[in-house]
């Protein structure tokens, strides 16, 4: 039984595997190892999925259909033939067919895979991704997201250092920038930024409005085949670019010739509004991420509009730097899957390689609107763009004279209002009999990186009542795994028992120091206190290793200053004294007795 890595793609995907010591991209039937994430349908043959299905997306627009996953998630139905079909099920399709070309092409029957998503993909995006793979035969124990799934492939190209990396994903329909910290054997996502509607289509657009001015042309005015024609002139041409530098557009339209010129310059002033958008979104990450252009140490490039030389040269005026360009950019992903699945093959702990992400939404209570108003209003427990797994307690107080119970109703989503968002599920428990804003209860939220939601809700009396809300089905078995797990989450790296014998120890050298050494402590103290809350992974690992250091300085400075305060002087070695009565030697103060006597006796 094989397991592989799929990259399914708003408009390519493609599947990797591990065979025989070596990563292998897995090509279809026609050689090729990228498969156009496209369905269609003809009257009478059926359904072509794939290539066949881009190629008639030009000349029978109406029975085809593309990006489909821009509408994962979401109500969106599409035609085909008689029926609807949902973007899970056309997504299904494709990675149907993705298992049999690994099926022919490994000889062995595919059961499992590991699928990539955006990291910004909600609860119900992930959970119809998944479901789009059962319904295609494949079981998914673990979906990754893009951004973590290329980290791993340009970890394994570039070496395994420490990096702080910004992933650059410019696909066909999107554009993904992930801030990325990589360290020991942690890849971790610290934020996420992205345009839904800024990818290689709208270049292409551009392109063709280029094309249409150029010549005269009212796009307005042009058919709908015309337009498609144009368009893929325009794709084809921006292609070749990458490959020779220069390409002669050239197309009849109407009857009657049309041309244009495309080079770099040309396209470099085409793509200015596009480009004046990125730099928004790197403003946006690097925020979120409360970093900096000089502390990223690689852009890394992803995605097939990444191939474009225009591209990298914004890029690096915008970032002062080269980035680099892993070969064939929109295999990255896929590549990163397949990494993904040998790791899983080969059996090792998923704990080996911790992938950690972010959480790409809010997640929080409704509770009453202040101004007194009917409609409940959002608070956060677990913001977006929290590192996952995330844990957060918060204690909340009745709003009614002798409440008997209060209702915690949890919702995800960033708009004030609860029921602008997704309600997910509610939890009641009894209080305190007692006057409005006396009686409380304090509730836990813990979330794992495999889309788990756990809400804990404790009153007064100690009393708990739980929910867990799963993006997917569990059975009673995985329940009890995944509640274990999460028991140990729960216990952030503040509370946890080793963290807070060490910050005793540096209390306790406050404590027994004075003037500018117990200022310098305090200052540590406050160093630590801070890494250790931060929610970030490497900014707990740099608190516990700089503790860790200043302790020994610590012990090292109070010898010293013994020695200095006590003018060298050593101390008296209890220990040793006491070890030598037990071997047995003699004491000095007999000796002194035995010479006294001797003393007397002359
Ligand atoms: P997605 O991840 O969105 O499915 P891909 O990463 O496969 O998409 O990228 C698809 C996009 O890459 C398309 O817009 C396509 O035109 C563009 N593309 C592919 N090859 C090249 C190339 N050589 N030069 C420029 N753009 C390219
Ligand atoms: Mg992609």
């Amino acid at each position: 039984m094989a397991i592989i890595g799929i990259d399914l793609g708003t408009t390519n995907s493609l599947a990797a595997c591990w065979r025989d010591g070596r990563l292998e991209l897995i090509p279809g039937e026609d050689g090729n190892v990228l498969f156009p994430s496209a369905v269609g349908y003809v009257e009478g043959e059926g359904f072509l999925v794939g290539a066949a299905a881009k190629e008639r997306l030009l000349t029978n627009p109406g029975d085809t259909v593309a990006s489909f996953k821009c509408f994962m998630g979401t109500a969106k139905e599409y035609r085909l033939g008689s029926r609807m079909y949902t973007p899970m099920e056309l997504s299904a399709m494709v990675l149907e067919r993705l298992k049999r070309n690994a099926e022919r092409v490994l000889q062995e029957e595919v059961e499992e895979a590991i699928v990539t998503v955006p990291a910004y993909f909600n609860d119900k995006q992930r959970s119809d991704t998944k479901k789009a793979a059962q319904v295609a035969g494949l079981r998914v124990e673990r979906l990754i997201n893009e951004p973590s799934a290329a980290a791993l492939a340009y970890r394994m190209a570039v070496g395994e250092e420490d990096r702080t990396l910004i992933v650059f994903d410019f696909g066909g329909g999107t554009l993904d920038l992930s801030y990325v910290e990589c360290f020991d054997n942690v890849i971790e996502i610290v934020a996420v930024a992205g345009d839904n509607h800024l990818g290689g289509d709208d270049i292409d657009r551009a392109i063709q409005s280029h094309f249409c001015k150029v010549n005269g042309l009212v796009e307005e005015k042009l058919s709908l085949e015309e337009l498609a024609r144009i368009r893929n002139l325009a794709e084809q041409s921006k292609c070749a670019l990458s490959a020779s530098g220069q390409a002669d557009m050239g197309l009849t339209v109407g009857g009657r010739v049309c041309r244009a010129q495309l080079n770099e310059d040309i396209l470099f002033e085409i793509c200015m509004p596009l480009f004046g958008k990125m730099k928004q979104l790197f403003l946006h990450l690097l925020e979120d991420a409360d970093s900096r252009v000089s502390q990223i140490d690689d852009l890394v490039m992803v995605g097939g509009s990444s191939r474009l030389g225009v591209v990298k040269r914004f890029l690096s005026e915008l970032l002062g730097k080269e980035p680099v360009v892993l070969d064939e950019t929109d295999r990255v992903v896929a590549l990163g899957a397949g990494i993904y699945a040998g790791i899983r093959r080969r059996g090792e702990e998923i704990r080996d390689m911790l992938l950690t992400d972010v959480c790409p939404f809010t997640l929080g209570i409704g509770i009453r609107n202040r101004s007194g108003q009917d409609k409940n209003i959002l608070s956060p427990m677990i913001e977006r763009n929290s590192t996952l797994p995330a844990s957060c307690r918060n204690r909340f107080v009745t709003t009614s004279d002798y409440q008997r119970e209060i209702l915690v109703k949890i919702y995800q989503g960033e708009e004030y209002y609860v029921d602008d968002n997704v309600y997910l599920g509610e939890v009641a428990i009894e209080v305190a009999l007692k006057p409005a804003g006396q009686a409380w209860v304090d509730v836990q939220f813990t979330y794992d990186i495999n889309g788990i939601l756990h809400v804990s809700v404790e009153n007064e009396m100690g009393e708990r009542r739980q929910i867990l809300l799963a993006n997917q089905a569990l059975s009673e078995e995985e329940l009890e795994r995944y509640s274990k797990e999460l028991e140990k989450i729960m216990r952030p790296p503040m509370e946890q028992p080793e963290n807070q014998e060490m910050l005793a120890r540096f209390l306790a050298y406050f404590e027994n120091s004075t003037g500018e050494r117990r200022e310098h402590i305090g200052a540590m103290i406050d160093y630590i206190t801070q890494g250790l809350c931060s929610g970030r992974k490497k900014t707990v690992r740099n608190a516990i290793e700089n503790a860790r250091a200043w302790l020994a300085m610590l012990e090292e400075t109070q010898d010293t200053r013994e020695e200095r305060l006590f003018d060298g002087r050593d101390f008296y070695d209890w220990e040793e004294e006491e070890e030598d009565q037990e071997d047995g030697e003699a004491s000095r103060s007999g000796l002194e007795e035995e010479q006294e006597e001797n003393d007397d006796a002359r």
